[in-house]
Formats: C-alpha cells, sequence, structure tokens
C-alpha cells in the first residue's frame, strides 16, 4: 500500500467511529442543500451553521423558491452569518440556475464554478458530497491539515503554495468514497488538527505527520508574512511661551491625525527653528528629547521632539487653527503620541518649578 493510500484508508476508518454524520445537510442530500451548506460554510463554523441552514431550508426549500424570493428576503434569512457577499451570490447563483440550468444543478467541475461565488474548493465539495464524484476539495480545514502533515514552509495564501498544496490534495484524494473521505478530511480540520492545540494523540495519520514527527505543529500552517515597514521621522516642536503655555495646531480634515490637535511638525530642527524665527518670537533655549516612536498601519514614525522656549515682550497672536495650552482640561482631541508627550511636558516643568 503506499503512503497515500494508507493516508486514505486510516483516515476512512477513523471517520467510521468519529465523524460527523448526522449534520442537517447530511440529510436528503441534494446538490442544491451540500451547496448551500458549503457556501454557508465559507468562513463560518459548522455550529452557527446549523441554525442557519435549519431556517434557510425551511424557507427556501428548493433552488426555485430562492431564485423568485427577493435579495431582501435572502439576506434577512443571511443577517447575522456575515460575509453578506456569499448571500447575494447564493441568490445570484438560483437565479442562474433556474433561468440558465432549467433548475438542474451543473454536474462539471467548471459549470459548478460558474456559479457566482462558488470557488474550486467548494465546487469539489458539492460533486463529490452530493454526486459522489472523485473531485478534490482544498477548504481551510484541509488546508491546516495538509500544511502540517507536510510541513509545508510557505503561506498557504501564497499562489505556488496553493499549487502545491492542490496536487497535494489531489494525490492523497483516493479512487472511490471520496464523498465520505472529503467529509473525513473537513471533520479532521475542524475536530482533531484544530487550529490551536491539535490533538494528534488521537489522531489517525499521525504516524506520517511531518509537524507532529517534529513536534512543530504551532509553525504550520505559516502565517501570513507580515510587511516590513518603512520608517519615517518627523521633528515636533513643543513651542512653549512663558505665560501663554504650549503651541498646538489643528490638522487639516484628512490624512494622517485628520482634524486632531498635534504640535507642528517639520522635516529637521532647522526647518522648526526658521518657522518660529518667521514668526517672530525670540527663542531663548532650545533641547531635543529622547525620540518617540510610533506605529500606523502602513509605517513606523519616529517622533523627534524639540522643546523650543521663546520668549515675546508682546502678546502671542491668536491664531484660527492654533491654540495656547496652559494645561488641564482638554477640549480637544489629540493624537496619542501628542497627548504622551504633553504629560511628559508638564511634569518636567513641575521638576523644573520644583527645583526652583
Ligand atoms: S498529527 Fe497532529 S498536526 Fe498532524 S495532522 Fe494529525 S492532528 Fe494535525
Amino acid at each position: 500500500m503506499s503512503d497515500h493510500d494508507s493516508f486514505s484508508v486510516a483516515l476512512l476508518e477513523w471517520f467510521d467511529v468519529h465523524g460527523r454524520k448526522d449534520l442537517p445537510w447530511q440529510q436528503d442530500v441534494t446538490p442544491y442543500r451540500v451547496w448551500v451548506s458549503e457556501v454557508m460554510l465559507q468562513q463560518t463554523q459548522v455550529d452557527t451553521v446549523k441554525p442557519y441552514f435549519i431556517r434557510f431550508m425551511a424557507r427556501f426549500p428548493t433552488v426555485e423558491l430562492l431564485a423568485q424570493a427577493s435579495q431582501d428576503e435572502v439576506l434577512s434569512y443571511w443577517s447575522g452569518l456575515g460575509y453578506y457577499a456569499r448571500g447575494r451570490n447564493l441568490h445570484k447563483a438560483a437565479q442562474y440556475v433556474v433561468n440558465t440550468c432549467d433548475g438542474i444543478f451543473p454536474d462539471t467541475l467548471d459549470g459548478m464554478m460558474a456559479l457566482p461565488g462558488v470557488g474550486r474548493s467548494t465546487a469539489g465539495a458539492v460533486l463529490s458530497l452530493a454526486l459522489g464524484q472523485r473531485q478534490v476539495i482544498l477548504d481551510g480545514n484541509v488546508k491546516r491539515v495538509l500544511a502540517r502533515y507536510f510541513a509545508i514552509a510557505e503561506w498557504p495564501g501564497q499562489l505556488r503554495t496553493q499549487k502545491v498544496m492542490w496536487s497535494r490534495a489531489e494525490a492523497l484524494t483516493p479512487a472511490t468514497q471520496v464523498n465520505r473521505y472529503n467529509q473525513a478530511m473537513m471533520d479532521l480540520g475542524a475536530t482533531v488538527c484544530t487550529r490551536s492545540r491539535p490533538q494528534c494523540a488521537v489522531c489517525p495519520v499521525s504516524q506520517g505527520c511531518q509537524a507532529f514527527v517534529r513536534s512543530e505543529q504551532a509553525r504550520f500552517p505559516v502565517s501570513k508574512p507580515q510587511k516590513t515597514r518603512p520608517v519615517r521621522y518627523a521633528y515636533m516642536a513643543l513651542i512653549t511661551h512663558p505665560e501663554q503655555g504650549l503651541y498646538l495646531q489643528k490638522r487639516p480634515p484628512a490624512g494622517i491625525w485628520g482634524g486632531l490637535w498635534c504640535f507642528p511638525e517639520f522635516q529637521d530642527k532647522a526647518e522648526a527653528m526658521k518657522w518660529v524665527e518667521q514668526k517672530g518670537w525670540d527663542c531663548q533655549d532650545d533641547d531635543e528629547w529622547e525620540p518617540v516612536p510610533h506605529t500606523f498601519s502602513h509605517f513606523h514614525l519616529q517622533i523627534r521632539p524639540v522643546l523650543i522656549k521663546i520668549k515675546t515682550e508682546r502678546a502671542v497672536m491668536e491664531e484660527p487653527l492654533a491654540l495656547w495650552y496652559k494645561g488641564g482640561g482638554l477640549s480637544v482631541g489629540v493624537a496619542a503620541p501628542v497627548s504622551l508627550l504633553l504629560d511628559k511636558f508638564f511634569k518636567h516643568e513641575r521638576s523644573e518649578g520644583d527645583q526652583e
């Protein structure tokens, strides 16, 4: 017996005893019922799907009734399942089956994949589970099992990894009993080879499992590679006037921290000093503080704070999108690092005051 045969034999024996055989869509099996269940099961767990499936089938027992319903009504039966494009596609696909295929579901892979919202794995699942065809599936559960069994060291979302997985899945799929085999693969992934803490001690295929042999179950499937975020730098000028307080500006409505209040931002310290000079303010002293890191979804920002103490004989002019803040309750929104720098500034002020 080849390794591939022993995999399916062990899995099918396990399925006889432990597999799920009383799910609602496993009764009165038809392509319509299996298709609805498979679409519901995309991105949603079995236990969540069960009551939705039962309600859906009570209202839309045939593809014709589903096709005739309004989209609003179909979506009301989908409400709470999430990923509503699935519900909209289901409705469109029912109309396609009724109007283009005389109400009979396609019995080929290409035919099934022509239905909106049906990919290769869903098509394979419907054809194998409902019609007993030898079709390969590769849903999330199967991907996890294969990634561990073969210790596939690349993220399954990558195209080339998917090709590897499809060919592994194809090679393992037996010539007969494919409906039971596919259900068994889904059950193994859902109940034994679970995302966290797989139960390898009771797994029927542990003997050949590379991740198990190496005790590296947690390493597979490999996670999506994190993009390295670029680092950007900005000087923030904490301009302080002895009577008026700290200078804050309102940021433009769009962009980073849009509409929040912030310290003026510059490319470098020289630019900050020039800006202060152009305002007609006399710089008495300046001091660079430790950088403050802040991470956005697409870059890291290294904020270089520079404290600039100004003095002027005349009162500082009010400006429309600026304010002088003396501490205490702040009635405007500020970005997180600005809030942190404000705290630091006022602590620094207090400690200087204590020393005088
Ligand atoms: S041995 Fe463990 S990691 Fe390997 S397939 Fe079975 S449950 Fe998954």
